[in-house]
């Protein structure tokens, strides 16, 4: 095959959502894996969406997860500018070019007298569409006049050129993933290509574009799909059709499953939470009282687990009922949304966003403690698989073993508990110096000093009980400070008075041993143990809970070598002073 050019198309109007990241993801393993090139265009032709800050965003996550680009803004490129605002002088030729055609034509109707049309068709419980059935009736190149036409040209009145899509045919977009989907040619709307500013809509920069920049694949999201009929017509409406890229369109990022963070505990706070969602969305609603609602609510979230077939709507449902249920199936199904996040407690955004609006700030998976070799592993798999029982998988091996045809139609559920799997699996597979390395900052931040010999040492202890790699400070802390306090039941239960003077003893006995490496002190404080007959846990179980509050943890011989001989001394003597005390 030709090596193929890719390109990832986001428009710069806030932070980049996971679902776009994983597009991002799957051009580039698409790319890679043929020798071919990855392409950041940046689609801001829309001005009144533009938020400053997001393309910055984007290069920004694209760097940290990895994806190297090979034409962007920032790198230049043969095919630049790859920023639609720096290339818009090129697209109005195109939008009359349609018209010339006979594939657009000039519409002069005003914003008011569509909304007319828009009030109209609402009244008769219908949606106006600009379209094969009315563009008739409208005010357009169509219907008037030649000369009348020219003469509102020749006045400067305001026009946008609309795309003609043509009558009765069947419209074919042959998909990677989807196979061939079928568009009736009636029914789609006679999309505006150039706007009343001479500013071209997404569809015509995004194709032009697609074209100039000699883009062989189109890899986006499946809301894209139903906007590929028109795109198609406009290859051929332009005289493209045989240099038509190939359509990929992965499937949607759904919702986390509820059975998977609804639980007794939360069911409450949960109930609440969706309650006062609903108000927001039902603001008029009086069909119920609020606590029936807040009942309901919770009655449903507590039958989670069959609560797909719960949910289903009977026809025989009272319309209070279709009302609740109908949001509830909205709130607990379907897309993933930027909002979920906050929600349901996790991030859906690879970096932190901090929007003009205090809602519109997020939090992100970096900012969580992921690693992003974790994060691309998951994004991987919300979509494709490689049809083996393997789950690790480095970028490289991504790209190796990627292809789209092993992408699945279905929409993917997002389950938080398997991306925090992915980094636990990464950590505990993960160098420990590499890991030390990344402790030593937090460490040194904190002021716990140590040699990276011990921290080495700490990493790998620690990294098979830690999710992120913040956990493991949390854990280890009490190497460094002594602001612990005692499991005092347990304390009780192991300190025995008849043992005392040995254990004190041991103490004098670890006060005169110089060589405090692990193996020597597990050789010192077991010969001891044998020597006084005495019990393991009579010794050691003391021990653990002097030096560090609790009873378990890793082995005690790790722990004295890490916290240090003048630490240990002290802590023996104050704990055992304690436990005598209880
Ligand atoms: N600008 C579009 C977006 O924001 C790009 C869609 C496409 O890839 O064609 O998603």
């Amino acid at each position: 095959m030709l090596q193929p050019r890719v390109r990832f198309a986001p428009s710069p109007t806030g932070a980049l959502h996971i679902g776009g990241l994983r597009t991002a993801l799957y051009n580039y393993l698409f790319a890679k894996k043929l020798g071919g090139t990855f392409i950041l265009r940046i689609e801001d032709t829309d001005q009144t969406r533009y938020v400053a800050g997001a393309e910055k965003y984007i290069t920004d996550a694209l760097e940290w997860v990895g994806l190297d680009l090979n034409e962007s803004p920032n790198l230049g490129g043969n095919f630049g500018p790859y920023r639609q605002s720096e290339r818009k002088e090129m697209y109005g030729e195109f939008g009359h070019l349609l018209v010339k055609n006979g594939w657009g034509y000039y519409a002069f109707d005003t914003e008011e007298e569509l909304n007319k049309k828009r009030e109209e068709a609402e009244k008769n419980k219908q949606t106006f569409s600009y379209n094969v059935h009315t563009r008739n009736s409208l005010r357009n190149s169509l219907t008037l006049p030649k000369n009348e036409v020219e003469q509102l040209l020749n006045s400067g009145a305001d026009f946008t050129i609309r795309l003609k899509c043509p009558a009765d045919e069947i419209i074919y977009v042959n998909d990677i993933v989807r196979g061939q989907v079928e568009f009736q040619s009636n029914l789609l709307d006679d999309k505006v290509m150039l706007k009343s500013d001479g500013m071209p809509t997404y569809h015509l920069a995004n194709v032009v574009d697609d074209y100039s920049m000699k883009i062989t694949h189109v890899i986006r999201g499946e809301e894209w799909l139903p906007s590929t009929a028109h795109h198609v017509l406009l290859y051929r409406a332009l005289g493209w059709e045989d240099k038509m890229p190939h359509f990929a369109h992965l499937p949607l990022i759904l919702k986390p499953a509820p059975a998977s963070y609804i639980n007794n505990k939360n069911v409450d706070s949960l109930t609440e939470k969706f309650t006062s969602e609903f108000y927001k969305k039902n603001p008029n609603f009086t069909l119920k009282p609020k606590q029936e609602v807040q009942k309901m609510i919770r009655g449903i979230l507590l039958d989670v687990n069959n609560i797909s077939s719960r949910v289903q709507i009977k026809n025989k449902d009272k319309e209070d009922k279709i009302i609740i249920k109908e949001f509830l199936k909205s709130t607990l199904f379907g897309k993933l949304s930027k909002r979920d996040g906050d929600r349901l407690g996790f991030p859906v955004f690879p970096l932190a966003w901090q929007g003009e609006k205090e809602d519109d700030s997020f939090i992100g998976f970096r900012e969580v403690g992921f690693d992003p070799k974790a994060l691309i592993n998951f994004l991987a798999f919300l979509g494709w698989n490689p049809g083996t029982e393997q789950e690790i998988f480095s970028l490289d091996e991504l790209v190796e073993a990627f292809s789209l045809e092993r992408i699945g139609k279905s929409g993917a559920r997002f389950d938080y508990e398997k991306a925090k799997w992915y980094n636990q699996q990464y950590l505990i597979h993960g160098n420990d110096e590499e890991i030390a390395q990344q402790l030593k900052s937090i460490f040194d931040q904190k002021g716990w000093y140590t040699s990276n010999k011990k921290i080495t040492k700490i990493a790998a202890l620690y990294k098979e009980r830690a999710t992120f790699l913040n956990d493991i400070p949390n854990k280890a802390a009490f190497i460094f400070s002594d602001g612990f306090s005692y499991d005092e039941k347990n304390a009780r239960k192991k300190w025995k008075e008849k043992n005392a003077a040995k254990n004190y003893e041991l103490i004098d006995i670890l006060k005169n041993t110089t060589d405090f490496s692990p193996e020597n002190l597990e050789q010192v404080i077991k010969d001891f143990i044998t020597d006084n007959e005495l019990g393991f846990g009579d010794v050691m179980s003391p021990m653990r809970i002097a030096l560090s509050g609790v009873a378990g943890g890793p082995s005690l011989f790790d722990i004295i070598y890490l916290i240090g001989k003048g630490r240990t001394i002290d802590r023996l003597k104050k704990g055992y002073q304690y436990f005598e005390n209880l």
